[in-house]
């Protein structure tokens, strides 16, 4: 334990694996920390979530392998047995001329994917191989380490970069339905940082993971060695000659020397008293996307299967999965997965039905599966207003303009103003667990740096 920083609190607001983490490595820096949450139970978007006998996911389903925060914290954590490899992940994508298959992480077999031009093919191979020459250069923690790649990629859509590199029907066949059905972004609402930053980590790999004992695993593990209060909104964190003040819904004040504001970034702005010029032109420009998700459990068995959805079909389901029941690992029910397409995602929100969303697809499955009505046997509509950041082309300058301002306070007191408070979550660095993980370690690192350069002129 470092004793320069025992007698400093830091109190942590928001208690997603991005705040969890921040707030473990403070701990371990010998820090003293209280964390707060809204909800009653920590993890946000990384957790488990149940309603009757229907089980499923608060956000993330997989775990990237190439997550070096996350893997960080897993071996810290001694998590390792926890980790259950899935191989080969495919779905099948529906396409106006059949069915053809995608890899989730690329591969030679990518190669086959019906209705690519000889060029295209020949195009995939030459990229594949620059997308390897880069695994050194990007980390997929971070978005904006593409940058390093291509400077030209925070200005560019994705679209318009697949387009560029690859080719059209690579777009419509490949990328396109793959966006859409795991991730809800259209191509062209997007840079190309997060494909160029994780794609080289993909490439050639077969295998993602999930957690034994649901996504939100990690998070109690976290959740168990803090101090924390959960069901308790933070109203306002206002800044003071000391330190900061949170006011809490239950209307305490509650004082520390600084705070770590790890809410999602578009409400962080509500939430940070009087921001500085910097963190209004960072807050100002932070946007999700939504998800809307119905999950119906089915009385009759359904083998397992995973279904895109090509863009322009009719339809709104973009994910379609069949997940069959299975007891011993929680799931008493065979289940349906419809994930909404993000333009049935906006459609229930100009029309209010966020939260009964079976109406947009119910008459989709009678459709497709016989008697779809009798076999029902419990329904659950999931809305996530908040799903991704939108890392929409110039936000990537954006978000390092930002940590560049965050990390210089450390040393530069004519900000005091704005110095008790550092800001962390996936909106600043990467739209994945291993990216929020990093952003919570980097918040921490600059308070230590900042606790330990704040110590001698205490002293003083
Ligand atoms: C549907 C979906 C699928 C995804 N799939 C994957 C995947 O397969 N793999 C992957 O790596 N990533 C995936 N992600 C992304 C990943 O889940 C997120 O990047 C990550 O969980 C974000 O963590 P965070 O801590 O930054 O934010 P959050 O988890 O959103 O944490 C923010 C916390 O702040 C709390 N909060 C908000 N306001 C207040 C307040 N006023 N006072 C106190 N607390 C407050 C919230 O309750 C929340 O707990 C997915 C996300 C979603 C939604």
């Amino acid at each position: 334990m470092n004793h320069s920083l025992s007698g400093r609190h830091v109190a942590v607001v928001g208690a997603g694996i991005a705040g969890l983490t921040a707030a473990y490595r403070l701990k371990q820096a010998g820090v003293r920390v209280t964390v707060f949450d809204a909800a009653g139970v920590v993890g946000g978007r990384m957790g488990d979530r149940r309603t009757g006998d229907l089980v499923y996911n608060s956000g993330a389903r997989l775990v990237y392998p190439f997550g070096q925060a996350f893997n960080r914290l897993v071996d810290d954590l001694a998590m390792h047995d926890a980790l259950v490899p899935l191989h080969r992940l495919t779905a099948q994508c529906k396409s106006p001329q059949g069915e053809h298959t995608i890899e989730l992480m690329p591969s030679p077999r990518s190669l086959a994917t019906p209705g690519l031009g000889a060029g295209e093919r020949v195009r995939l191979v030459a990229h594949a191989i620059a997308m390897l020459r880069a695994k050194k250069q990007v980390d997929p923690d971070w978005a904006t380490s593409a940058l390093a790649v291509d400077a030209r990629l925070d200005d560019m859509t994705l679209a318009a970069y697949i387009r560029e590199t690859l080719g059209p029907n690579v777009l419509t066949r490949m990328i396109e339905p793959v966006f859409r059905a795991t991730r809800s972004f259209n191509p062209e609402d997007l840079s190309a940082l997060f494909y160029v930053s994780t794609v080289p980590h993909m490439v050639g790999q077969s295998t993602v993971n999930t957690l034994k004992g649901g996504m939100g695993r990690v998070c109690h593990a976290l959740a168990a060695q803090l101090d924390l209060r959960t069901g308790l909104p933070v109203r306002k964190i206002r800044r003071h000659a000391d330190g900061v003040e949170l006011a809490l819904q239950n209307g305490e004040l509650f004082r520390a020397d600084y705070a770590v504001c790890a809410v999602e970034g578009s409400l962080a702005k509500a939430i940070v008293d009087e921001p500085t010029q910097a963190e209004r032109r960072m807050l100002d420009a932070v946007r999700y996307n939504s998800l809307g998700v119905v999950h119906y459990g089915f009385a009759k068995p359904l083998p397992p299967m995973m279904q895109f959805a090509m863009r322009g079909l009719p339809g709104r389901i973009a994910t379609y999965q069949q997940l069959p029941a299975a007891p011993a690992n929680g799931r008493p029910l065979t289940q349906i997965y419809c994930q909404l397409t993000p333009e049935a995602a906006s459609e229930a929100v100009q029309r209010g039905v966020e939260h009964e969303l079976d109406v947009l697809i119910r008459d989709e499955l009678r459709a497709r599966i016989p008697g779809f009505d009798r076999h029902v046997v419990a329904v659950a509509n999931q809305w996530i207003a908040r799903k991704l950041p939108v890392f929409s082309p110039g936000y990537g300058a954006r978000v390092n303009q930002f940590w560049r301002w965050q990390e210089q306070r450390a040393d530069d007191y004519s900000e005091a103003r704005a110095a008790p408070v550092v800001y962390c979550g996936d909106w600043l660095s990467q739209a994945l667990l291993t990216g929020a993980c990093a952003s919570g370690e980097r918040a921490a690192r600059i308070l230590v740096e900042r606790m330990r350069a704040a110590v001698p002129r205490v002293a003083a």
